[in-house]
């Protein structure tokens, strides 16, 4: 981490290999091909993932974060999180560039133990507490989330299948410099988010940290044929042949092009190794009582701890507001 021209470097190791969308896999007669797209490809699905994790956060401290695919945010009428990541005539405040172990721009797929960085040098003046949110919102990716856009894949224990490319993870870091910069309070940062355009979440109002729960060092796999900890979870019907059969808002659902159904993500990711499980409720749908009984269903009762909502936060700013 170093800071020159007010430019902020985060180093970071890959404990997965990432996906940040420049990749792509096809699975030819068993072998896996990897295809590198354009450089800009890599720092667009990194950034696409960092500012969804900063809008989890902004949500789940109270302010109104738009939804980038589906919004209102143009010019000088927008919310907090397109004041520094931009919208429509509205240019994002910082250049991003993820840089490799030299310095070098990051031109290919980052790899497992690789370690590389992200460069945010502002292009115009930064706040404090939008560093601060940007701060908080990396260290939640690090220590309760992950990066990247392919959390599509669940982790098995077939040994046949576990090389298959569908069953990797992804997207797993380390921050190699525990961060260290002054920010600000959490009470100074509602203050701060009260002040910008509010906003109805309507359909996005799940994708906030007050309803984001984790479980570091454990995972749901599929364990064979016939029983899978993580269909039990997330209340699809476990042989495998019936996959699909029941999609939900917490399985997700696979795309429908000829009735027009757009493909929605699941609700839980889970990672074999390093283990971490993590995912959203929804109010009215399904509450962390109901996730924390499926879970104990899974691993039993001990060994292991449910974090959720405003315990996530108060861990992401324990030390904050007594400092700057
Ligand atoms: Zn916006
Ligand atoms: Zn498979």
């Amino acid at each position: 981490m170093t800071m020159a021209n007010g430019e902020r470097t985060y180093q970071f190791k890959a404990l997965t290999g990432l996906w940040t969308g420049s990749v792509t896999l096809e699975e030819k007669n068993g072998q896996i091909k990897e295809k590198t797209g354009p450089d800009r490809l890599i720092t667009t699905g990194m950034l696409g993932s960092i500012r969804w994790w900063f809008e989890v956060l902004v949500r789940g401290l109270g302010g109104n974060a738009c939804d980038p695919s589906d919004t209102k945010c143009e010019d000088r009428n927008h919310c907090v999180v397109c004041e520094l990541f931009g919208c429509t005539g509205w240019a994002r405040k910082f250049r991003f560039e993820v840089l490799d172990e030299n310095s070098g721009t990051k031109t290919d797929q980052i790899k497992h133990n690789q370690t590389f960085s992200l460069c945010f040098t502002p292009l115009r003046p930064i706040r404090v507490e939008e560093w601060t949110l940007l701060d908080a919102a990396l260290r939640l990716i690090v220590e309760y989330g992950a990066i990247g856009g392919k959390t599509v894949f669940k982790p098995t224990d077939e040994s046949n299948r576990a090389g298959r490319l569908h069953h990797n993870d992804y997207g797993l870091v380390q921050m190699v410099t525990p961060q260290q910069y002054d920010g600000t309070g959490r009470d100074d940062l509602g203050k701060y988010l009260s002040k910008w355009r509010k906003l109805n979440h309507g359909e996005f109002a799940w994708a906030s940290l007050q309803h984001f729960w984790c479980v570091n060092g454990k995972y749901l796999a599929r364990q064979n044929g016939n029983s899978s900890a993580f269909n039990c979870v997330i209340g699809r019907p476990e042989p495998k042949q019936q996959s699909g059969q029941n999609d939900s808002w917490i399985a997700g659902r696979r795309p429908d092009r000829r009735n027009n159904v757009e493909a929605e993500s699941k609700k839980v990711f889970s990672f074999k190794d390093p283990a971490r499980t993590f995912g959203f409720v929804k109010p009215g749908l399904i509450d962390f009582n109901i996730m924390k009984g499926r879970l104990t269903n899974a691993w039993g009762q001990n060994g292991w701890d449910f974090l959720a909502g405003d315990k996530i936060i108060d861990q992401l700013f324990a030390g904050k507001g007594d400092r700057s």
